[in-house]
């Protein structure tokens, strides 16, 4: 489905830090109950997005990628669940149905590879579409996809 213009903002980044500094201004517009869906390559830069957005809500503890747990939820501003569906290609559609939960209404979850979710996927959500891959420059396109996460897009600047 197309996105209108409007809605869509393309930013590029040119290091980690500089993707991990989007994560933390996105994270300024976080309210409770907000989905993040991430997509894009292994090593597109999805986690280093991840851990800006923990840093950005002010969560002390080191953010790595929850790939065992499929889970792991952080204390900052709001509670922040990060979840990673990577190892679940094949069981994805069992799960799907329950990676998201009323639990998570309180705070603001983060979903890499939200492919993985399909019909599971809510339909109101920011959609963060990374391109490029090692030292190149990553091409990440915000996606406001109804409610009000056109807020998430002032970030761009
Ligand atoms: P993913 O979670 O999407 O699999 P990671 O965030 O774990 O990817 O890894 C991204 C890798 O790409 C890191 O090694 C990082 O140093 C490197 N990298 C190079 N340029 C960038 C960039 N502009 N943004 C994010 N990561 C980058
Ligand atoms: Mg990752």
């Amino acid at each position: 489905m197309p996105v209108p213009a409007a809605l869509e903002r393309l930013i590029t980044t040119v290091d980690e830090e500089e993707t991990r500094q989007l994560g933390a201004r996105l994270a300024q517009r976080a309210r409770p109950g907000d989905l993040l869906a991430l997509y894009g390559d292994l090593g597109v830069g999805k986690t280093q997005l991840a851990k800006g957005f923990g840093r950005g809500l002010g969560v002390a503890a080191t953010i790595n990628s929850p790939s065992f747990v499929l889970m792991a939820e952080y204390l900052g501003r709001l509670p922040f669940f990060h979840i990673d569906l990577y190892r679940l290609a094949d069981a994805a559609d069992a799960l799907a149905g329950g990676v998201l939960d009323e639990r998570q209404a309180a705070g603001v979850a983060l979903v890499e590879w939200a492919d993985r979710l399909a019909g599971a996927l809510p339909e109101e959500r920011l959609d963060v579409v990374f391109e490029g891959a090692g030292d190149d420059p990553r091409r990440i396109s915000l996606r406001a996809i109804g409610g009000d996460y056109a807020r998430y897009l002032e970030v761009a600047g």
